[in-house]
This record gives C-alpha cells, structure tokens and sequence, in this order.
C-alpha cells in the first residue's frame, strides 16, 4: 500500500451522480428491487474505471498488485455500497482494487468500526506508512509487511498481505531481485535501467522499493 493523491473528479461522474442518487432513493422507497439494481449499478462505466486506472497507476489500492495483467480493475468502494448506498457514487469514496482484494474471503462488504480496531485505511486520505511497515527479511528471503497500530494489523490480515502465496513469491522474487542488482547500478547500465523504471509509480510493490530505498 502507498500514499495516493486523489485525481479530479472524472466530468462524467460529477454531472450524473445526483441523478443516479436520486433514482436509487426513488428505488428504494418503492420497494423496486429491479430499478434499486439498476440504479445501483450506474457507476460501474469505463469513465469512472479509466479515472482511477490512472490515480492508480492500475495498481491495486490495497496489495499494489498490477491488475491489467490478469483481470479486469473493479471499482472499489472503500465504503461498501451495501452499508453506505448514499455514497454509491461519491468519488471521494471509491478507488481501484483488484478482483481478490475486492472478494467475499478479503474486504466483501466488511467495514470494521473503531471498536473492531477500523477503520479500514484509504489510501487517498491517509498514509499506509503511519499504520504498516515494509521491509524485506533475509533469512525468509521475503518481502513482508508489519503492522505499526492496530488499523495496520486489520489491513494486513484482512487483505492477506504476508499469506496470499501467489502475491508473497511473486512481490519477494521482484525485490529480491531489485535488492540483488542495487548494488551494481553504477557500473551495469541495464540494472540502472532497471532500477530507474522500478522507481516509476507504473510498478507494484511501490511501498517496499521506497522503504528499500531502492
Ligand atoms: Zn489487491
């Protein structure tokens, strides 16, 4: 996870999302579960994907998993829809999130309170840094995250950050190998390469090439 500053609101957005309220009340107040489906359903347009893609960087805001590779980016709520239908289409509440993050096993429809050690943290408005650390383990030759307070504890269990097998041996093996070559960077122009396009915020695993000082 890393610190993302949130982009403008995309044009499109802006001029429906009171409409797409208004009709989605109107649903509910009417018992009509097929316009209440349809209208809850209106953000989910290109625009809006395309406007967090770029925020993003298409990286997932939670696991900074590059998400075009192997799927298609959902339309994260950082506050569920489910729980918060009036923040549906507020863009202050939505982000990019990857298809595991996003499922029933990870976030779902979760939103912890206080009292259960949440809020989950946003990216946009808070830094991971003051809740997780990241480092690199040499003995495990792993990549892993540490939780600073309570709230970073509850994103890394939730969100599996040191347990999803797949993401731990694929981010470990990229920065293990980016560790690997640092050393060399002045005399290897291809590591320099390398390192200089590692740095950029197009790659994953951000957060641990920045506390790497990579
Ligand atoms: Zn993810």
């Amino acid at each position: 996870m890393i610190k993302v500053t949130r982009t403008q609101e995309p044009a499109y957005l802006k001029s429906r999302a009171n409409g797409w309220l208004k009709d989605l009340r109107k649903a509910r107040q009417n018992n009509d579960t097929v316009a209440y489906n349809k209208a809850i359903a209106k953000y989910a347009s290109h625009h809006v994907r395309d406007a967090l893609d770029k925020m993003f960087s298409g990286k997932c805001a939670y696991c900074e998993s590059l998400i075009a590779v192997v799927a298609t980016a959902h339309i994260e709520h950082f506050r569920p829809k489910q729980k918060y239908p009036s923040l549906t289409f507020t863009w202050t509440n939505l982000l990019l999130g990857c298809p595991t993050c996003n499922d029933g096993a990870h976030k779902g429809t979760k939103f912890p309170k206080a009292r259960d050690n949440g809020p989950f943290i946003d990216p946009a408005t808070e830094d991971p840094l003051d809740h997780i650390e990241f480092f690199y383990d040499p003995l495990s030759r792993l990549a892993l995250a540490r939780a600073k307070t309570l709230r970073g504890q509850l994103m890394i269990e939730t969100f599996g950050l040191n347990v999803r097998p797949d993401l731990l041996r694929f981010r470990s093996t990229y920065i293990r190998t980016l560790l690997a070559i640092k050393p060399d960077e002045l005399v290897n122009p291809e590591y320099a390469e390398l390192l200089a396009d590692a740095r950029t915020d197009r790659t994953p695993y951000h957060a641990w090439i920045q506390a790497l000082a990579l």
